[in-house]
């Protein structure tokens, strides 16, 4: 259930996914490639997707406290944690009830479902005695675009919504304006709206990434620009070409602007409130049993 992930962008992580496969479907989606460790091609990842039923209770047995005390887990990374699957399977929830037992961790949600409101009050709970932070994933407020690119995904206002109950309820959590397509919604308007919502409902952070247009991504997200915008398609394939990054000098000017419009909205000024995780106890992993977490 924990995958240890230590790349340049997840830096000594751990990654749960309580499912394989999303629903959402966002065309630049990267993580297709997933679903060929199942014999599948990616066209069916928002399709067919499966469901790791012991996931609380594996967690459960097999969590080594003295290797993850203090370092970062991060909930869902390859699929979305509150996909519409999670109204019905609460197999993110679960695992949450796992969290909630434990201390001294440093996790990290992060959705782009309004569904995450849900679990506010187990977030109060964990938030007593870890870090925990949730990241709303936004990348436009152009409600008919998105419903094009992020087809299942929660509407912009209901995320922002949900990003404003959830701080209100004295949780971190901020915004993730990821991925920022080149030409679409990079401009300084754009971005602008995004910042500036995000300071509007409450967000602690704000948090951006140029798109990382992966192989396995590159197919349907190529499909969509021919649909929505094929004025676009030329552009981005000599831009990208066989890399999976745009060239530096591209992410250095949105760096830039995104750094300026972080300024403006005060997100620099603020200093996150970071808790200092307590050295490690082993009793504190006696608490769980699996009926307190209501798996079987
Ligand atoms: S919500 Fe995340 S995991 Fe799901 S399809 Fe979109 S990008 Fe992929």
């Amino acid at each position: 259930m924990l995958n240890h992930c230590d790349t340049r962008r997840m830096p000594d992580t751990f990654t749960i996914n309580p499912y394989r496969g999303c629903e959402f479907g966002c065309s630049y989606c990267y993580a297709r490639y997933t679903h060929e460790f199942m014999g599948l091609d990616g066209s069916q990842f928002e399709r067919k997707i499966f469901l790791k039923l012991q996931g609380a209770r594996v967690l459960l047995r097999s969590l080594d406290p003295g290797k993850i005390a203090g370092r970062n887990i991060a909930i869902g990374t390859a699929t979305d944690p509150y996909q519409p699957a999670e109204a019905r399977f609460f197999l993110t929830r679960q695992m949450l009830e796992v969290f909630a037992q434990a201390r001294n961790l440093s996790l990290s949600i992060t959705t782009k479902s309004s569904l995450v409101k849900r679990d506010i009050p187990l977030f109060r709970k964990i938030a007593r005695n870890n870090q925990l932070q949730v990241n709303i994933s936004l990348i436009s407020l152009d409600e008919k675009f998105l419903a094009d690119l992020e087809p299942k995904a929660s509407r912009p206002q209901a995320r922002l919504a949900a990003l404003k109950e959830i701080t209100e309820a004295g949780i971190r959590a901020g915004i993730f304006m990821m991925p920022i397509l080149p030409g679409i919604t990079d401009s300084a308007e754009d971005l602008e709206s995004v910042v500036c919502a995000a300071r509007r409902n409450g967000a602690h952070y704000l948090s951006s990434n140029i798109l990382f247009l992966r192989e396995s991504a590159r197919k349907p997200f190529y499909e969509f620009l021919r649909r929505k915008r094929p004025d676009l398609h030329r552009r981005y394939c000599r831009s990208y070409g066989i890399r999976s990054c745009m060239p530096s000098d591209y992410q250095r000017r949105i760096t830039t602007l995104v750094r300026a419009l972080k300024e403006k909205y005060g997100f620099d000024r603020e200093s996150p409130p970071v808790k200092t995780p307590e050295p490690y106890q082993p009793e504190m992993w006696n608490l769980w049993k699996p009926e307190q977490i209501g798996v079987d």
